[in-house]
C-alpha cells in the first residue's frame, strides 16, 4: 500500500510517497512558487538523483498534475502507474471543533472545511485546493484529512475556554484550538515506543521547538492541554511570533503608533519573537552564534525562550500531577543541545537531569537523560509525513 502525503501551502506543495507495508520512504519533493513566475517541482525519489522540473504552474492542480508525472517518470520517477497509489493523505491546518480524528474526506467534510477556513484563512484555503485537485486528477483514489487540530480536542473545557465572555465561544467559536498535533502525537507515541511503557500508563510533556513552536501535556495518551490556542500565535515565544502577551498591550501600541489592525497583526506574527527580541534574526543557529560573540540582546531572546518553554513545563508538571518523560522535537528540539540543557536547567527537583555527553547529539532518537534521572528527557525527530501516512492507512486500510 503506497500513500501519497500532500501538505499545500498558498504557494507551494510539500509531498511524500511512503510504501505502508514497510513504512519505507520513497520519493519526497516540493512544488515551489505555484502561480507565481518561475514555478518548479523538485523531486527525489529515494536513492536516484534529484530531479528539478521547471515548468509554468498556474495553480495548484497543475502542480499536482507535474508532481504526479514525476512519480511516474521512466529516467527519475518512482513508481509504474498511478494506479499504485492507493491513498493521498492531506495535512490539514484546522478541523475546528468537528473533527477529534483524521477523517475519509467527503461532501460533508469539506463543507466543514469551508466554514473552517474563517479560523485559520492563510492555511485552510491552500490545504482544501489541495484536495479539489486531487479528486480531480486522482477521482477513484480515497482521500484523508489529517488535522493539526485533532489531537488537541481532547482538552477538558477549563483547557480550552479563555476567561472571556461566554457569548464569545457560543457565537465565534473563540476558544483554544491548539496546533501541532500530528507531531505532539507522534513524538508521544513514539516516547511510549522507547519507554517500552504503553501510552495510557504515562504523563509526558512534549516540545516542538522548530520556527513555530508549541508544547503540550500528554496525559495518558490524551492531549489535556497545549500552548498554541485560538491561533498558532499564543504561547511560547517563537521565531518570529510574540507568544504570550498581556493583551492590553496591542492596544496601547496601536494608539502610540498609529497602527491598524492587520499592522499590529503583522508585527506579531511576522516581526517579534526571538527575531523582535534579539534584531539579529529568527534563527537560533544566527542567535547562538550571536551569543558566543557577546551580543547581548542574543542571549537574552534565548534567555527569555528557554525561560517561557520551562515555564510551560512546570505548569504541564502540575496539571498532569507529575510527568514521566519530556520530548523535545522539531529544529531547534532535534538539534540543539545548548536549548534542551538550558530549558531543563535547575528542573532537577521534579526528578530531570541532563547528562551532557548523551545531549551532545542531533537529530537522532535518544535518552539524554542520567540514569539515575527519574524524568526521562527523550530526543525524537517528528515526522509528521509517517503519522498522516499513518492515519491514512488506518482509515483507509
Ligand atoms: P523547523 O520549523 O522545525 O524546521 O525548525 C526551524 C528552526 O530550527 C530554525 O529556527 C533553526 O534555527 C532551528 N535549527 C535547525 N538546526 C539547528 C541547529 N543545528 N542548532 C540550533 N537551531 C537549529
Amino acid at each position: 500500500m503506497k500513500v501519497l502525503v500532500m501538505n499545500c501551502g498558498s504557494s507551494s506543495l510539500k509531498y511524500q510517497l511512503i510504501n505502508m507495508e514497510n513504512e519505507e520512504l520513497l520519493a519526497k519533493g516540493i512544488a515551489e512558487r505555484i502561480g507565481i513566475e518561475g514555478s518548479f517541482v523538485k523531486h527525489e525519489t529515494i536513492g536516484k538523483e534529484k530531479a528539478v522540473i521547471e515548468e509554468r504552474m498556474e495553480d495548484h492542480k497543475a502542480a499536482i498534475k507535474i508532481v504526479l508525472e514525476a512519480l511516474i517518470n521512466k529516467e527519475y520517477g518512482t513508481i509504474q502507474s498511478m494506479e499504485e497509489i492507493t491513498a493521498v493523505g492531506h495535512r490539514v491546518v484546522h478541523g475546528g471543533e468537528k473533527f477529534s480524528g483524521s477523517v475519509i474526506i467527503n461532501e460533508e467534510v469539506k463543507s466543514v472545511l469551508e466554514e473552517c477556513s474563517e479560523l485559520a484563512p492563510l492555511h485552510n484555503p491552500p490545504n482544501l485546493m489541495g484536495i479539489y485537485a486531487c479528486e480531480e486528477i486522482l477521482p477513484n483514489v480515497p482521500m484523508v484529512g489529517v488535522f493539526d487540530t485533532a489531537f488537541h480536542q481532547t482538552m477538558p473545557k477549563e483547557s480550552y475556554m479563555y476567561a472571556l465572555p461566554y457569548e464569545l465561544y457560543e457565537k465565534y467559536k473563540i476558544r483554544r484550538y491548539g496546533f501541532h498535533g500530528t507531531s505532539h502525537k507522534y513524538v508521544a507515541m513514539k516516547a511510549a515506543e522507547l519507554l517500552g511503557k504503553s501510552l495510557e500508563d504515562l504523563n509526558i510533556i512534549t516540545c516542538h521547538l522548530g520556527n513555530g513552536a508549541s508544547i503540550a501535556a500528554v496525559k495518558n495518551g490524551q492531549s489535556v492541554d497545549t500552548s498554541m490556542g485560538f491561533t498558532p500565535l499564543e504561547g511560547l515565544a517563537m521565531g518570529t511570533r510574540c507568544g504570550d502577551l498581556d493583551p492590553a498591550i496591542i492596544a496601547y501600541w496601536m494608539a502610540k503608533e498609529n497602527l491598524t489592525i492587520a499592522e499590529v497583526n503583522n508585527l506579531m506574527n511576522k516581526k517579534s519573537g526571538v527575531l523582535g527580541v534579539s534584531g539579529v534574526s529568527s534563527d537560533f543557529r544566527d542567535l547562538e552564534d550571536a551569543a558566543d560573540q557577546g551580543n547581548e540582546r542574543a542571549q537574552l531572546a534565548l534567555d527569555l525562550y528557554y525561560q517561557r518553554v520551562k515555564k510551560y513545563m512546570g505548569a504541564y508538571a502540575a496539571e498532569m500531577g507529575g510527568v514521566d518523560a519530556v520530548v523535545f522535537t522539531a529544529g531547534l528540539g532535534e538539534n540543539s543541545a545548548i536549548a534542551r540543557k538550558a530549558i531543563c536547567s535547575g528542573l532537577e527537583f521534579l526528578g530531570i537531569k541532563i547528562d551532557d555527553e548523551k545531549n551532545n547529539i542531533r537529530g537522532k532518537e535518544a535518552d539524554v537523560t542520567t540514569t539515575d534521572s527519574t524524568v526521562k528527557v527523550l530526543l525524537i525527530p517528528t515526522n509528521e509525513e509517517l503519522m498522516i501516512a499513518r492515519e491514512t492507512k488506518s482509515l483507509v486500510g
